[in-house]
């Protein structure tokens, strides 16, 4: 049987993690343990193997929902059942580390615009996914026409380190893992001078070398969003890349846009693609914003949308065409 050139010592290894921590093995490493299950000389009765056998398989089909309870309590303001009312489901995509990346489509009938919502890309950064969080349940109490796309934890293993780190398992700061031009060249002078190699930003080896970074690429591209939402803690500020007219505040947010960084997800989509990217800056990564505060930077978002990117005008030409020439010549 295939598993049978597992040696005993490494056996022990799959038992061992079984035993300390079931919810951490990805199903790559549950179907191996189902494997060594059937050399267990130890283990004579199928009764016992059968009971091991569905603890795995239910391990592996409630994951979402355990996933849901390992983060929300490290979440400020945010409840069990406002995590489970969110409905996340595995976008098929993991971690470095194996997590599912979750996600969670809001669709109503009549879909005009579609808006990409994403939080905790850096894993320190609690008080981002709370709002995404808060922000999915209003968009599914009133979707206006909008077909939303949430994905509130994008770097799950830099959020359930302990203690939680900005950049992915890898070290790696997924807003500098983005492609844009001259990426090697930019990023190495962006890392090693300006922030003389700082670990907390370091881009990674190459372009998109990251799962997690890879995922939101291609989910841009099979979503084709008309605007991204980017959540992000603690500079207390708005920022914008894009060629539409920016939201001026987002509640107690105004607008302050801090530069174009290489490898950062507003160059790539708000600069390069066109696509434009509202990067919300909460003023704590540890404390999530009051309800009312809440409530009032998901209602001016609206209004900039309506405003700006009126469902009735959108057409489904792709958004490259609101470019100005210079960029879209790049
Ligand atoms: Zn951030």
């Amino acid at each position: 049987m295939w598993s049978a050139g597992l040696s005993l010592q490494s056996r022990c290894r799959h038992r061992k993690e079984f035993t300390l921590n079931p919810r951490r093995l990805s199903v790559n490493r549950q179907f191996m343990l189902l494997g060594a299950l059937f050399d267990f000389n130890d283990m004579h009765t199928s009764f016992l193997k059968l009971i091991f056998i569905t603890f795995l398989l239910i391990a592996a089909i409630v994951r979402p929902t355990w996933a849901c309870a390992d983060f929300y309590t490290k979440l400020p303001d945010v409840s069990k059942d406002l995590c489970l009312q969110a409905q996340l489901k595995p976008s098929g995509a993991r971690s470095v580390q194996g997590r599912s990346i979750l996600v969670r489509d809001i669709t109503p009938p009549d879909v005009h615009r579609r808006v990409l919502v994403l939080a905790a890309m850096h894993g320190d950064e609690f008080s981002a996914a709370s709002v995404a969080l808060h922000w999915l349940q209003m968009a599914n109490a009133a979707p206006v026409r909008t077909h939303w796309r949430f994905i509130p934890v994008l770097n799950p293993d830099g959020l359930l380190r302990q203690p939680a780190q900005r950049m992915n398992a890898h070290g790696v700061d997924l807003n500098r893992n983005f492609p844009t031009p001259n990426w090697q060249r930019e990023t190495k002078i962006y890392w090693e001078k300006l922030t003389r190699r700082d670990p907390r930003r370091w881009p990674g080896r190459a372009p998109l070398s990251e799962p997690e970074a890879k995922y939101l690429f291609d989910e841009i591209g099979r979503f084709q969003p008309d605007v991204i939402v980017s959540i992000h803690a603690p500079y207390g500020v708005l920022d914008f890349d894009g060629p539409v007219m920016p939201p001026t505040r987002l509640g107690r947010l105004y607008l302050d846009q801090v530069g174009v960084f290489p490898g950062s997800l507003g160059n790539y989509s708000g600069v390069q693609r066109g696509v434009p990217v509202v990067t919300v800056e909460l003023p704590s990564a540890l404390r999530a914003p009051i309800a009312s505060e809440m409530s009032k930077m998901w209602r001016d978002l609206l209004t900039w949308m309506d405003k700006t990117l009126p469902p009735d005008e959108i057409s489904a030409a792709p958004t490259l065409a609101r470019l100005p020439k210079s960029v879209q010549q790049r």
